[in-house]
């Protein structure tokens, strides 16, 4: 059994480990946004504590407002020290929780959610002022009202996620999987397409890409790209009307559907699909 159990409600969910009981073999999946997300909270009470030492050796009463994160408020650009402190402690724990998510056998892979965020169009590359722009807005919504639920959805930052967990998976041989195509409300279709990564699966030629959903209804475009790449590959998790075996691939969450196909139908496109799956996948 492999569970992502990055929801955002922990407090809902049984431990992904407490179902060592009913199965053989559990793994986790690590959702990267959710550990982004954490890690926001991580960053601010090291900064606070940060700067609270400072204030206790320097004495300096000018600094008091550095003191709290109510301070962090103050308007800043992105050449403030404090401002780019914080957004180093927040990428290195970012880096070092993810670093040992890899290193851990018990964690099968990684999960990006990046199409209901900013979408799939993943850039190759970003410019440190962007994501420190980006940063600011995070940081500052955070500081104002840390009761407030984070979202990760900042694209700059949001890219050099996926980026980075592509160069973790390279190097500890894990796959990441991309939700593609269908999902809720939240998710735009114009960027929920697979052939949006196109570039970014050239650029981690080494790194494993799992499309999830079979991207539907870019299902084409996800056959493509997994046809053409020998590291991308197609799951057919949770699209129910296109998997007859339903029960052994359907994800934990249901979505509704507005038409379905009938058994027979459904029998013959997927034994017709899995033929088509080339012998090395
Ligand atoms: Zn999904």
């Amino acid at each position: 059994m492999l569970l992502d159990d990055g929801l955002g409600i922990p407090e809902m969910l049984i431990p992904w480990d407490a179902h060592a009981s009913f199965c053989a073999t559990v793994k986790r999946i690590v959702r990267v946004e959710t550990e982004a997300e954490v890690n926001i909270q991580r960053a601010q009470k090291q900064f606070v504590s940060h700067f609270d030492l400072s204030l206790q050796k320097l004495l300096l009463g000018t600094f008091t407002r550095l003191a709290s994160a109510h301070t962090i408020q103050r308007k800043t650009d992105v050449g403030d020290p404090y401002l780019i402190s914080a957004f180093d402690i927040w990428l290195r724990g970012v880096d070092l929780a993810l670093t040992t998510f890899a290193k851990r056998p018990d964690v099968i892979g990684f999960k990006s959610v990046v199409c209901y965020r900013t979408g799939l169009s993943v850039s190759l590359y970003e410019d440190r002022e962007n994501m420190l722009q980006k940063f600011h807005e995070l940081w500052t919504n955070y500081c104002r009202d840390p009761s407030k639920k984070i979202r990760l959805q900042h694209k700059s930052l949001n890219d050099h996620l996926v980026r980075m967990t592509l160069a973790l998976c390279e190097t500890h041989k894990k796959p990441l999987q991309f939700h593609c195509g269908m999902g809720d409300r939240d998710i735009t279709l114009t960027t929920a397409s697979p052939k949006h990564l196109q570039p970014l699966i050239e650029a981690y030629p080494e790194s494993d890409i799992i499309l999830l959903h079979s991207s539907y209804p870019y299902t084409q475009e996800a056959g493509y790209l997994t046809a053409m790449y020998s590291n991308v590959f197609m799951d057919f998790g949770e699209v129910r009307h296109l998997c007859l075996l339903n029960a052994l691939f359907s994800c934990l969450t249901t979505h509704r559907y507005s038409h379905t196909f009938r058994e027979r139908v459904r029998r013959r496109y997927f034994d017709k699909s899995l033929n088509s799956v080339p012998q090395t996948k």
